[in-house]
C-alpha cells in the first residue's frame, strides 16, 4: 500500500491559529473528503487579462452542514485568500479563516470561529492566483503572439483556479462570471446569458447555470478567440430544441474548424439515438487549444482539444483526420458516461474512459465504417496486453491511495483495456440487450454519480443474468493481468473437443505468480466441413464461459482434421497459446480469419515470442502470411514485432540484413506503388499506410531506397522560399516529419538549426508537428543534446515537449547520453511539467532500456524523489519492470535463428 499524500502537518496548524481558531485536533483528511459539508451550489467570478501574471476571483459556495463543527475541509492549491465570510442560515456573518494545511496536496481547512449547529452555510472567498504555467487549474498560453488563458481541471486542477470541493463525487450546478478586458471574448460551460460593463476597460459576461456538474468538468477560455457559428443541431426523438455549435479557435484560425463541425452533428444524433437520450447541455462549443496537456477534455458544452485536432485543411496529414474524428466522438460521449452520469470516486475512472472510448468506436463504426474502428479496439487492447503483463499493472479499477494513483489512471488499462473488456461482455449478453442496459442506467443515474456495481448491476438486469454474470465481469474489473488460455484439441467417443486452461499471461523473466482465474467468455473459430468434405474450408464459432482453472467445449461438426482460432472476431480480452501442430495448422488457415482475427494471430505470435515459446525464425515464417494483406492494419502488424529483432537481437550485419530484406521483400513493392506523394482523391488509408510502411522502412530497417526518397522531399522543405522561410509544403503532407528527420540524420547540423530557427516563426500545429518529428529523429550525439536543450526552451510549447524527446533511444550509447542529459536537467523538466507529470518521468529518463544496469540506475535515481511529482512510484515501477523483462528476453534469444 503506499503512503497517503494528504499527511498532517502539526507545524503549519500550530502557526495558523491564533486564539479565536482554536485549532481543530481532526486530522486533516487523506485521499477524500469527510461527507458532512456537502457543497449545493458554486457561483464563480473570475477577474481574468491573460496579459497578467495572475488573476483575482471570488467563489462563494453553499455548502450543506450535516454535524456541529467549528470547521470544514475543502481544496485549494496556490491560492492566495484575502478574506473568508461564513454566512449562517440565519444571516448572520462569521469571519472564517482559510488554513493551507497540506499545500502539495491542496487540502485547506476553513475555521469558524465558533461551532455551527448542522446548517446550510455560505462560504465566500476573495483570493488572487497565479495564471498556471503547466497547463493546469486555469492556465496561460499564447499563439501568435497573443495570450490566451483557458481551464484545464481534470482530475485535481480545480483547487488551483477556485476553492472547491475538488472530487468528482460532488455535483452542484454552477453559475460563472468573467470579467475580461473589453476588447477580448470568453466562452464557458453555458451560454452568455448577459453582458455589462465593469468600469474602465473592462467588461463582466455572465453565463446561465448549469446543470449538475463536478468541479473538475467546469470550463472557460479568456482571450481574443474567434468563432464559427455552425448551423444548429437538428432536433430528435430525443430531443426537443436544436442545438447551437460553435467552433472556438485562436485569432483568425475558427474557419480551419468547418471539417469538424461538419462532422459533429452525426455524431451526435449516432449518441443521441444509442442512449435514448438527448445531449443535456444548452450549447456544444469545440474548442481549440493553443497549448493543451491531454489530447482533448470533455468538459460539459465545452469541448477542448488539442488545437491540430481541430484545425484541418485540404492537405492535412491523414492521421490527423482520422485523429480528429476518433477523439471528437470520444469526447462527446463523454458528455453521457462522464458528464450526465459521473463517477463517485477516481478508481471507477474507467466508468468514463472506458465507456467513452468503447462508444466512440461504436459511433465511428456507424459514421465511418472505413475507418476500422473494430480494428483500432483490437490494436489498442493488444497495446495495453503489453503493459497488463507487467506485475505493476494497475487493474481497471485501482484502488485509490493517494493524488499519483488519480494521476496514473488515466492509461491504456483504463481506456483500452476497459473498452475491450466492455466490448467483450456486450458481445456476451447481445449488443441490443447490453443497450437496453445501458439506456436503463443513463435514465436512472443522469446528473448523479455511480460506481461499477451500478453498471454491472445495470447490465445484468436487463441481460436476466445473475451473480456469476457480475463475477465474471468483475473479474476483469477488480484484477490485473490478462488471461492466457491454453488450448489442446482431443478426439472424445468420436467428437473433436477443445480443452481449455487458463492462468495469468507472463512474459519470459516476469516474477509474477500465474495463477489467477478470470471468467473469460472464450469463443473460438474452428474448421469445419464443408459440402460433406472435410476439407475445412468453412469454420463456425462456439462460445463457452471458462471461470474455472480448467474447462473444455465440445467442437460440433468440426473436420477432422480441424483448426482453431481460440479467440474468435478478437473479441475476447485475453491471449491464447496453441501446440506447435495447432499453430501450424493455424498458419496455414491464416487466410481464412476475418481481418480482426488476423491480428490476434499476429499477437499470439508476440505473445508466444515473449513467453519464450517461439523464436525469431519462427516469428519470421508465422508473420509472412499477414504482409500480404489488402487490410493496412494487418499488413503492417508484423513490424513492430521485427522492430524488436532488428534493435535488440541482431546483433551482426548479415542478420540486420536478413531483417531488412525480409521487410523489403514484403513492403517495399506496395510502398512504391503507393509513391511518395499523395494522389488526388486517393483513399485516407492509402495515405496512412504509406507514412507507416515509409517510416518503418526508412527509420527502423534502414532501407537505402526509402530513405533517399525522404531526403529529396526533406532537402526540398528546408530550402529557404524568397522571404526566408522553409518550404514545408514541398513534402508530401504525410510524410512531413519522415522527410525532415531523414534530411536531419544525412545533413545534420544545418539542418538541425534550421528548423530550430523555423519552429518560432510557424504557428500551424501540423507544420509544428512536422519539425518536432524533424528534430526528434537527430542522431548525431552533440545534436542530439542541442535538440534536446531546445525541448527545454519556451518556444516549445509544454504539450509539445516529450516529442523531442522521446526518440533517440535505439542503442546503448543512446540511451546513455539521455541519461546522462536527463540526470543533468531534472530540475527544469520537473519544473517544465509540473506536479502531475510524475508517472511520465521514468519512462522519460529510461524508457526502451534493455539491460539490467539501465533499471538499477533509473531505481538508484528516482528512488529518493519518489515526492518530487504525483505518480513517479508507478512510472518508476512499471519502467523498471519492462526494461527487466526486455533484458531477460534478450538473454534468452539465439541470433542464428534469424538466418535460419
Ligand atoms: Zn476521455
Amino acid at each position: 500500500m503506499r503512503r497517503f499524500v494528504r499527511p498532517l502537518l502539526l507545524t503549519a496548524l500550530a502557526a495558523c491559529c491564533g486564539a479565536a481558531f482554536a485549532a481543530t485536533t481532526e486530522q486533516a483528511p487523506q485521499g477524500r473528503l469527510p461527507r458532512w459539508a456537502v457543497p449545493q451550489s458554486y457561483q464563480l467570478a473570475f477577474k481574468v487579462d491573460p496579459a497578467q501574471q495572475d488573476f483575482s476571483g471570488t467563489t462563494t459556495i453553499k455548502v450543506r452542514l450535516t454535524q456541529a463543527s467549528d470547521h470544514l475541509w475543502l481544496d485549494g492549491s496556490e491560492l492566495t485568500v484575502s478574506k473568508v465570510t461564513v454566512t449562517d442560515a440565519a444571516g448572520k456573518l462569521h469571519a472564517g479563516k482559510y488554513v493551507a494545511v497540506d499545500p502539495k496536496a491542496g487540502v485547506v481547512r476553513v475555521d469558524f470561529g465558533s461551532t455551527l449547529k448542522p446548517q446550510d452555510l455560505t462560504l465566500s472567498f476573495d483570493y488572487t492566483a497565479p495564471l498556471n504555467a503547466q497547463l493546469q487549474g486555469l492556465y496561460k498560453v499564447s499563439a501568435r503572439g497573443q495570450p490566451y488563458a483557458m481551464t484545464q481541471m481534470e482530475p485535481i486542477s480545480a483547487r488551483f483556479a477556485f476553492p472547491s470541493f475538488d472530487e468528482p463525487g460532488f455535483k452542484t450546478p454552477f453559475d460563472i462570471s468573467l470579467t475580461i478586458p473589453d476588447s477580448q471574448t470568453a466562452v464557458a460551460n453555458t451560454q452568455q446569458v448577459k453582458e455589462a460593463p465593469a468600469g474602465k476597460g473592462w467588461k463582466t459576461l455572465i453565463f446561465a447555470q448549469t446543470l449538475p456538474l463536478p468541479t473538475y468538468l467546469v470550463a472557460f477560455g479568456v482571450g481574443p478567440w474567434s468563432i464559427a457559428t455552425a448551423p444548429d443541431i437538428s432536433p430528435d426523438a430525443y430531443r426537443a430544441k436544436p442545438l447551437p455549435l460553435r467552433g472556438i479557435a485562436a485569432a483568425g484560425e475558427a474557419h480551419r474548424m468547418r471539417h469538424v463541425l461538419g462532422e459533429t452533428p452525426s455524431i451526435i444524433h449516432a449518441l443521441e439515438n444509442y442512449y435514448g437520450f438527448g445531449y443535456p447541455w444548452d450549447k456544444l462549443d469545440l474548442l481549440a487549444a493553443p497549448d493543451f496537456s491531454a489530447g482533448a477534455m470533455e468538459n460539459a458544452g465545452l469541448v477542448t482539444f488539442r488545437d491540430w485536432l481541430l484545425l484541418l485543411d485540404k492537405d492535412s496529414p491523414a492521421r490527423n483526420v482520422r485523429g480528429s474524428f476518433n477523439v471528437t466522438a470520444h469526447e462527446l460521449a463523454h458528455q453521457w458516461t462522464g458528464d450526465t452520469v459521473t463517477l463517485e470516486w477516481w478508481n471507477d475512472i474507467w466508468l468514463n474512459e472506458a465507456f467513452a472510448t468503447w462508444m466512440q468506436q461504436k459511433v465511428t463504426m456507424q459514421v465511418h465504417p472505413e475507418y476500422r474502428a473494430d480494428l483500432d479496439r483490437v490494436r489498442g487492447a493488444q497495446g495495453a496486453m503489453t503493459n497488463d503483463s507487467l506485475v505493476s499493472a494497475r487493474s481497471i479499477r485501482q484502488p485509490i491511495t493517494g493524488n499519483g494513483d488519480i494521476m496514473t489512471a488515466f492509461d491504456g488499462i483504463t481506456y483500452q483495456k476497459g473498452a475491450s473488456v466492455i466490448g467483450m461482455f456486450e458481445n456476451y449478453v447481445g449488443e441490443k440487450t447490453f443497450q437496453k442496459g445501458m439506456r436503463a442506467y443513463i435514465q436512472q443515474h443522469k446528473f448523479g454519480n455511480t460506481t461499477a456495481a451500478d453498471l454491472v448491476g445495470a447490465i445484468a438486469t436487463a441481460a436476466g443474468k445473475g451473480e456469476a454474470f457480475k463475477h465474471a465481469f468483475n473479474s476483469f474489473l477488480d484484477q490485473s493481468g490478462v488471461p492466457y488460455v491454453q488450448t489442446k484439441l482431443e478426439q472424445k467417443d468420436g467428437k473433436t473437443v477443445l480443452q481449455l486452461s487458463q492462468s495469468r499471461y507472463l512474459p519470459l523473466g516476469s516474477s509474477g505468480d500465474a495463477q489467477r482465474i478470470w471468467g473469460v467468455p472464450v469463443c473460438v473459430r474452428y474448421g469445419t466441413a464443408a459440402n460433406g468434405k472435410d476439407n475445412a474450408q468453412s469454420s463456425k464459432v462456439s462460445c463457452e464461459m471458462l471461470d474455472q482453472a480448467t474447462g473444455s467445449m465440445v467442437l460440433a461438426g468440426a473436420s477432422k482434421p480441424t483448426w482453431v482460432m481460440p479467440n474468435a472476431n478478437a473479441g475476447g480480452y485475453y491471449r491464447f497459446s496453441l501446440g506447435k501442430h495447432e499453430l501450424a495448422d493455424l498458419t496455414a488457415h491464416a487466410g481464412m480469419l476475418s481481418d480482426a482475427e488476423q491480428l490476434a494471430y499476429a499477437d499470439a505470435i508476440n505473445a508466444g515470442f515473449r513467453h519464450g515459446d517461439l523464436d525469431a525464425g519462427d516469428v519470421l515464417a508465422a508473420l509472412k502470411p499477414l504482409t500480404g494483406s489488402k487490410i493496412r492494419e494487418v499488413a503492417t502488424a508484423p513490424l513492430g514485432q521485427l522492430g524488436w529483432i532488428y534493435q535488440y537481437e541482431a546483433t551482426i550485419g548479415a542478420q540486420r540484413a536478413r531483417l531488412a530484406g525480409w521487410v523489403k521483400d514484403a513492403y517495399l513493392p506496395r510502398l512504391e506503388q503507393l509513391g511518395y506523394q499523395r494522389k488526388a482523391g486517393e483513399s485516407e488509408d492509402d495515405s496512412l499506410l504509406r507514412s507507416t510502411l515509409a517510416s518503418s522502412l526508412a527509420f527502423d530497417f534502414k532501407l537505402p531506397e526509402v530513405r533517399a526518397a525522404l531526403l529529396k522531399q526533406g532537402e526540398a522543405a528546408l530550402k529557404p522560399k524568397a522571404d526566408g522561410r522553409l518550404d514545408l509544403d514541398a513534402a508530401d503532407p504525410d510524410l512531413l516529419g519522415d522527410a525532415l528527420g531523414i534530411a536531419v540524420q544525412e545533413q545534420g547540423k544545418p539542418a538541425v538549426d534550421a528548423l530550430i530557427a523555423e519552429l518560432p516563426k510557424t504557428s500551424d500545429a501540423a507544420l509544428r508537428n512536422g519539425i518536432l518529428a524533424g528534430l526528434s529523429s537527430v542522431e548525431d550525439p552533440a545534436l542530439t543534446e542541442q535538440v534536446r536543450n531546445f525541448a527545454l526552451d519556451k518556444q516549445v510549447k509544454v504539450g509539445e515537449m516529450a516529442m523531442l524527446l522521446m526518440s533517440g533511444r535505439d542503442t546503448a550509447v543512446q540511451r546513455d547520453a539521455m541519461w546522462q542529459w536527463f540526470t543533468a536537467h531534472y530540475p527544469q523538466i520537473l519544473a517544465r511539467t509540473g506536479s502531475f507529470a510524475g508517472g511520465f518521468l521514468p519512462r522519460l529518463a529510461a524508457g526502451g532500456g534493455c539491460s539490467q544496469a539501465e533499471a538499477d540506475r533509473l531505481q538508484a535515481f528516482f528512488k529518493p524523489r519518489l515526492n518530487d511529482a504525483a505518480g513517479i512510484e508507478r512510472g518508476l515501477a512499471q519502467t523498471g519492470e519492462s526494461i527487466r523483462l526486455c533484458s531477460a528476453l534478450k538473454a534468452k534469444q539465439d541470433p542464428a535463428a534469424i538466418l535460419r
